[in-house]
C-alpha cells in the first residue's frame, strides 16, 4: 500500500499554537511585556550538513532545533526524524515544550528539532552516520545544562545513544561522562532510566483514568482507538488494557484496522515490529483510513502526528473523550467544535506530559550517578501527572474554561511570575 507519510501535507502547526496561546493569554490578561516574550521563539538553528551514504554517495540533510524559551531551565524537548519536519513544525513543537514543562512544574524551558528525512528509507548505518553529523553540526548548541533532546517521532534509545558518544566524545577525555545526559531516553544500560520507554503512554493513561474517576466512569469494557502505535500508541494501549477496556480501532502510516471484539496490544506490536506496520495484522479486519475517527467508541488517543483531528473530520468523532497522546493532533477551529459538543478533550501538554517528567528522572539519575528502580519511577511518575491533572481541574473550575485553556494558564503563570520576579535585564 502507499505509505501515508510519503503523501502527507506539512501542517502549518505554528499558527494552532498561537491561536492556543492568544485564547489562554487573554483569560489572565497575561502582562503584556511576558506575552511579547512567549509569543517568540529565543533561537531557531538551521543545520545543514552532509554524510555518505551505503554506496558511497554523499547526501546533504537538513536539521533543526528550535529553543523557544528557557526562562525556567535547559530548553527541553524531543528530535524527530520525519518528512514533514519544517521550522514551522520545529516551533510549534518547541512552544508546547515550554508549556508542557512549566505545567509539570519541571525546572525546564522548551525546545524541539530533528531532520527532515523519512528514516524507514535510510540503512542502520546510515542513520547512524546522519546522527552523529547531525550531533557534530548543532555542536554547543544542545548541552546538559543547556538544551536537552529526547527521542520524539521517528527516532528512539538507539539514536539518543548515539548522540550522547558523538557529544561526549567531542569533550575532553576528563569531561566525556559529565556530558552523557546531554540526551534522555538512552538504552537502559548506556544511562538511560528504567520506565523511560512507557512513560508517555503510562501518562496518558492516568489522565484518562482521573478523567473517569471525576466523572465517576468505569473503564471496564470501554471502547477505545488509537492513532499511531509507535511508542506512546502502543504503550498507552498497554496501560489501557490494564484498566479493562477494549482497543477495537488502530491506524498508522500503512492503514487502519477494526475489530469490534478487541485488539490485543501485544500481539499487534509484535506484528508491527516484524512488518513495520499494522497493516494485515490478522486479529482485525481492514478498514477505511478516511473512517477512522468515525469508529463508535468512548475514547480516542490520538498518538501519531499534529492536526490530524481537523474540519474535514471533526464532524464524525463519537468518542466523548480524547486523550491527546501526540502533540497538537487538534486543529483549533476543529477543536471548538469538539467544546460546542460537549466533547472532553486531555490536552497534549497535559496529557502526554509523562514523556518529559520521565525525561527529567532519567536527567536527575544521571546528575547523581543514581540507579532507580522502575516500581519507583511509575509512583513518581503518576504522582506528578496527578498533581498536574489536580491544578488544572481546579484552574479550569476558577476560570469556567476548557482543559486546554485551563492547563495553559497553570503553565502561563507560572512563567509570568518568574520574569516578573527576575526582571528583563539589564
Ligand atoms: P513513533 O515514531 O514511535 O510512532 C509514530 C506512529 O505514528 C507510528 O505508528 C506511525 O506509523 C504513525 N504515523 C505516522 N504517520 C501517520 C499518519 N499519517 N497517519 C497515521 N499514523 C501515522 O513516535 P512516538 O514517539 O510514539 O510519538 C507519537 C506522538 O507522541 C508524536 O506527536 C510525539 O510528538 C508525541 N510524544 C511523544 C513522546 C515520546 O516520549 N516518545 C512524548 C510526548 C509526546
Amino acid at each position: 500500500m502507499t505509505s501515508k507519510t510519503a503523501i502527507q501535507k506539512k501542517t502549518g502547526m505554528y499558527e494552532n499554537v498561537m491561536a492556543e496561546f492568544n485564547k489562554a493569554a487573554d483569560t489572565i490578561q497575561l502582562n503584556p511585556g511576558v506575552r511579547k516574550i512567549l509569543a517568540t521563539t529565543q533561537n531557531e538553528i538551521v543545520v545543514h550538513f552532509p554524510a555518505r551514504l551505503d554506496d558511497g554517495s554523499i547526501e546533504v540533510f537538513t536539521g533543526y532545533r528550535v529553543q523557544h524559551n528557557n526562562a525556567l531551565g535547559p530548553y527541553k524537548g524531543g528530535l524527530r526524524y520525519h518528512p514533514t519536519l519544517d521550522i514551522d513544525s520545529a516551533r510549534a513543537l518547541a512552544t508546547w515544550m515550554t508549556w508542557k514543562t512549566a505545567l509539570a512544574g519541571l525546572p525546564y524551558g522548551g525546545g524541539k528539532g530533528g531532520i527532515e528525512i523519512d528514516p524507514k528509507a535510510y540503512s542502520q548505518s546510515e542513520l547512524e552516520r546522519i546522527t552523529r553529523r547531525f550531533t557534530y553540526a548543532l555542536g554547543d548548541n544542545i548541552g546538559p545544562d543547556y538544551d536537552i533532546p529526547a527521542p520524539d517521532v521517528g527516532t528512539n534509545s538507539q539514536i539518543m545513544a548515539w548522540i550522547a558518544d558523538t557529544f561526549s566524545s567531542n569533550k575532553a577525555p576528563s569531561q566525556r561522562f559529565s556530558n552523557y545526559h546531554v540526551v534522555t531516553g538512552k538504552p537502559v544500560v548506556s544511562g538511560g532510566l528504567e520506565g523511560r520507554d512507557r512513560a508517555t503512554g503510562f501518562g496518558v493513561v492516568v489522565t484518562i483514568k482521573k478523567w473517569a474517576k471525576l466523572k465517576d466512569i468505569n473503564l471496564i469494557g470501554k471502547k477505545y482507538i488509537v492513532q499511531g502505535f509507535g511508542n506512546v500508541g502502543y504503550w498507552a494501549s498497554h496501560f489501557m488494557a490494564k484498566t479493562g477496556a477494549i482497543l477495537v480501532g488502530v491506524q498508522d502510516h500503512t492503514g487502519t484496522i477494526y475489530n469490534e471484539n478487541g485488539i490485543n496490544p501485544e500481539e499487534l506490536t509484535e506484528y508491527n515490529q516484524q512488518n513495520q506496520g499494522i497493516d494485515g495484522f490478522p486479529g482485525a479486519d481492514k478498514f477505511s483510513d478516511e473512517d477512522f475517527f468515525g469508529i463508535d467508541c468512548d475514547i480516542l488517543i490520538p498518538a501519531a502526528l499534529g492536526n490530524q483531528i481537523n474540519m474535514e473530520n471533526v464532524n464524525s468523532i463519537k468518542a466523548p473523550l480524547i486523550a491527546e497522546g501526540a502533540n497538537g493532533p487538534t486543529q483549533s477551529d476543529a477543536e471548538q467544535i469538539l467544546i460546542d459538543k460537549g466533547i472532553t478533550i486531555i490536552p497534549d501538554i497535559l496529557c502526554n506530559s509523562g514523556g518529559v517528567i520521565g525525561s527529567y528522572f532519567e536527567w536527575l539519575q544521571n546528575r547523581r550517578s543514581e540507579i532507580w528502580k522502575i516500581s519507583d519511577v511509575l509512583v513518581k511518575l503518576e504522582d506528578k501527572v496527578e498533581t498536574s491533572f489536580d491544578k488544572v481541574i481546579s484552574v479550569m473550575e476558577e476560570y469556567d474554561t476548557d482543559m486546554r485553556t485551563a492547563a495553559y494558564v497553570v503553565a502561563l503563570k507560572r512563567l509570568e511570575q518568574t520574569y516578573i520576579e527576575r526582571g528583563v535585564f539589564p
